[in-house]
């Protein structure tokens, strides 16, 4: 068996860190295709999830997240290859570095995403307004914040270790961001400002409903986080 397999983390991810990673498999063989069976797990094992008769040609590659089968990606999950008896004979697992609180090389502590300094959107002068493709529009900082599970949820959601505090300043990000485009959307209905295109105003529609989204996800987290 010639296989291949790397994680990665995507970009353009909507809303949520927890479906950040995707793992990759490839079958680098010259010689035919492969069938496989194969299992994506946690690392204890409590809901692996497993995938039988998976065929692929030479070359070919397949890919795992949560847009291809619905799988999120958390610390010390892993990818397995089976064998006979379903033995495992091959395994990957992600391993993301911890950073302690004030050692993220990235964001040094302010946990904020620094490819949109938190805001969860950018803007450029050609395409407007768009979601940072870095954090996927939660402005948080995806090299320290990363998706860890409780024992007891495998498939569930993943478990929040930042205390209610550092959820609920970002809860007020959030509201803050919807305000905003709130603000200007009756600005311009008054008169105040501009009209801008079509276009800005559906990316605004589609941030708007973005963030309305994000902030149920982190009201429900910060509801766990007690
Ligand atoms: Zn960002
Ligand atoms: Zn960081």
């Amino acid at each position: 068996m010639a296989l291949k397999g790397e994680f990665s983390k995507r970009t353009s991810v909507k809303l949520t860190t927890a479906g950040l990673y995707s793992f990759t498999l490839t079958n680098t063989g010259w010689l035919g295709s492969e069938t496989l069976d194969c299992m994506l797990s946690d690392e204890g094992m409590t809901e692996p999830h497993v995938i039988r008769g998976l065929r692929l040609k030479a070359g070919e590659a397949a890919v795992f997240n949560e847009e291809t089968c619905r799988w999120m990606w958390c610390q010390g999950d892993f990818f397995a290859i089976l064998g006979s008896r379903d033995k495992i004979e091959k395994k990957w697992q992600l391993r993301l570095k911890a950073y302690r609180p004030g050692e993220c090389p990235e964001c040094r502590g302010s946990r904020r995403c620094q490819g949109c300094r938190g805001e969860g959107v950018m803007f450029n002068t050609y395409a407007g307004l768009s979601i940072c493709s870095r954090c996927g529009g939660s402005g948080v900082c995806t090299t320290c914040d990363i998706p860890t599970r409780t024992p007891h949820s495998a498939s569930g959601t993943p478990h929040s270790h930042r205390p209610p505090a550092v959820i609920q300043n970002e809860i007020n990000d959030v509201q803050r961001q919807i305000d905003n485009i709130e603000w200007g959307w009756k600005m311009r209905d008054i008169g105040h400002s501009p009209d801008v295109g079509y276009a800005l105003q559906m990316e605004e529609a589609r941030l708007k409903s973005a963030l309305q989204k994000r902030l149920i996800t982190l009201q429900d987290e910060l509801s766990r986080a007690y």
